[in-house]
C-alpha cells in the first residue's frame, strides 16, 4: 500500500466517522496519521541535492581560514549518495567522502543499507 492509498483509506474512515466530534481521540488519531503520511510524501520527493547528479555546496570557512570544496549527491545511479571533499589546493581531485543513508538537506531516505553500504 502506498502512502497515497493509505491517505485515501483514512479519508474513508473519517467520512464513516463523520458523526464523531472533532475533539474525539479517534478522529485526532486519523488526522495525525494523515498529516504524517503527507509529510512523508513531501519528504520522499527529495531536493535538488538528492534527486540527481552531483552539486556544489557552499562551505563556510572556519576561524583557521582553511576551506574545502564540497560536492553532494551521486556520481552515477550505482554510486552511494554522499559528500565529496576536495582540498583548496587541488579542488578537482576529491580527497575524501562521507556516505549518507538520508539526505542531510531534506531528510529523504537515499539508501536502504547501514553505514552507506550498498546491498
Ligand atoms: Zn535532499
Amino acid at each position: 500500500m502506498t502512502d497515497e492509498d493509505a491517505i485515501m483509506v483514512l479519508q474513508r474512515i473519517e467520512s464513516m466517522y463523520n458523526t464523531i466530534r472533532k475533539n474525539d481521540t479517534r478522529f485526532e488519531a486519523v488526522e495525525i496519521a494523515k498529516e504524517a503520511l503527507c509529510e512523508r510524501i513531501e519528504q520522499n520527493k527529495g531536493c535538488k541535492y538528492c534527486n540527481d547528479g552531483l552539486h556544489a555546496m557552499e562551505v563556510k570557512p572556519c576561524a583557521n581560514g582553511i576551506t574545502t570544496e564540497v560536492d553532494i549527491g551521486k556520481l552515477s545511479k550505482e554510486d552511494h549518495f554522499g559528500i565529496l571533499l576536495c582540498s583548496e589546493k587541488n579542488p578537482d581531485e576529491p580527497c575524501g567522502y562521507v556516505d549518507f543513508n538520508y539526505c542531510p538537506v531534506c531528510g529523504k531516505k537515499v539508501s536502504d543499507s547501514k553505514n552507506g553500504e550498498q546491498k
